[in-house]
Parts: structure tokens; C-alpha cells; sequence
């Protein structure tokens, strides 16, 4: 009971902190976003041993999507190539148009200069993207989106499938986001090298709609990665001109 108590309290404190703090994150890192020159970034090495010229930050939001922290992208954990940021950003404003009523969250990117990029093991030349899995409600399959805090690690901390969860992942949102950004990467020059996530969820993403057209064109690790991908999938994109 106690913990629960925690819990709420924890959470509500959360959501005020993100409403008041969270709002000042958002301007100064939109500043910043906004302030940055036209210029394409070059990525160094790879994705497990690189560095990052010219790196792009993220804007923490826009019409359809968000940042699963606005502490951490103003921390400069969300920066990216120049070129994976225009394709995350087409791929997103065409699904706008397609599902208007649906969310998107990225998660974590990499440092402006790439490194190494504590926990995670690659992201080191602005190659690599997290993205949060779309959710849908267990009860009525409406769609809903995570919210990442403290309390979850920031999203990272969910586990899938669950019993008890009151959402499960929309697999139909999460293979219509990787047809989006395989389209909107195909017109900027750039690849998508492979998909990470947990084994155990490729078919479902297989039996979508999407499903035919995403074993066509990508390449998911078929392997267990040393975390289990099951609250995020990460793309690691490819620079082809
Ligand atoms: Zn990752």
C-alpha cells in the first residue's frame, strides 16, 4: 500500500514537474534547436566505435511526436546526423496524414559530437535512433502513448508483453512507422542498416499490413541483443550519399 501511495505521489509530483520545469526544458531546447546552422553533419566510424561532425538536435516535439525526456534533450542526449533528423521528421509528417490520431516518441539518440554514450553500447556517430513502441489500450484497443518518467527509466523500463499492463503494443502504428521512415529515408539518400527488436515480437510486426513490404526492404537482428527490445525499437540508418 505504501508503495503505491509512492507511486501516485511520485507520479503527481512528475506531472507537475513536466507541466511548470518541463515547459522551460521545451523553450530552451527549441531555442537551440531553432538556433542551429544549415549545415549536413558527418558521421565518423560506427555506430559502436565512432564520432559525429556537425550533429543535429532534435526539437523535443512536434505535430504527432515527442521526446521521452524534455530534461534529456535539453541535456543533449537526442542529437542525430543532419540527415537522419530530416528523415525522422518526413517520415512523422507523413504519418500525420495518414494517422492523425496517433502518437510517436523517440528516445534516446546520441551526444552532438557521437562517443560513447552511456548505458547504451552503440549511438556513437549519430546513426542510431530509440524510438518508445506505439501502445494501444489493453481494454478497448484505443490508441494511447506512453509517458515516460523517472518511474519507468524513462520508458525503458517497460516490459512487453505483460500481464498486467494496461496497454499493449500497437504493432499496426509501430510497422507503419517503419514503412515511413524506410520511404522518407529512400528519398534522402540514406539506408536503414537494421531493425533491433526482441525476437519474440518480429512476427507480429511481420503479420501486419506493413508486414510483407517490412521483410522486403529491412533487416531486423535476428539475435537477442545484450538488452531485451521490447518497450523500444532501435534503427540504425546508413549514409549511402
Ligand atoms: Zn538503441
Amino acid at each position: 500500500m505504501i508503495i503505491v501511495w509512492f507511486k501516485l505521489m511520485m507520479t503527481m509530483v512528475l506531472m507537475v514537474f513536466s507541466v511548470t520545469e518541463g515547459t522551460l526544458f521545451n523553450v530552451l531546447n527549441d531555442m537551440l534547436y531553432r538556433s542551429q546552422p544549415e549545415v549536413e553533419s558527418v558521421a565518423h566510424g560506427r555506430v559502436s566505435a565512432g564520432s559525429l561532425g556537425q550533429g543535429k538536435r532534435l526539437p523535443t516535439k512536434g505535430a504527432n511526436f515527442e521526446s521521452y525526456s524534455q530534461l534529456g534533450s535539453l541535456m543533449g542526449r537526442t542529437y542525430v546526423h543532419s540527415k537522419v533528423h530530416d528523415v525522422m521528421l518526413a517520415a512523422y509528417d507523413s504519418l500525420n496524414s495518414a494517422y492523425p490520431e496517433q502518437r510517436f516518441v523517440f528516445a534516446e539518440t546520441g551526444w552532438a559530437a557521437g562517443g560513447s554514450f552511456r548505458p547504451h553500447r552503440t549511438h556513437q556517430n549519430g546513426l542510431s535512433v530509440d524510438f518508445v513502441v506505439p501502445v494501444q489500450k489493453v481494454e478497448d484497443e484505443s490508441s494511447g502513448m506512453l509517458y515516460c518518467t523517472m518511474l519507468n527509466l524513462w520508458c525503458y523500463g517497460e516490459s512487453f508483453p505483460s500481464d498486467d499492463a494496461k496497454f499493449s503494443i500497437n504493432f499496426d502504428m509501430l510497422a507503419a512507422h517503419l514503412v515511413a521512415l524506410h520511404k522518407s529515408a529512400q528519398k534522402e539518400g540514406v539506408e536503414i542498416e537494421q531493425v533491433i527488436l526482441a525476437p519474440d515480437l518480429h512476427k507480429h510486426v511481420f503479420s501486419t499490413k506493413d508486414g510483407e513490404y517490412i521483410r522486403k526492404n529491412m533487416t531486423f537482428m535476428k539475435r537477442k541483443a545484450w538488452v531485451r527490445h521490447d518497450d523500444h525499437y532501435h534503427v540504425d540508418f546508413k549514409i549511402v550519399d
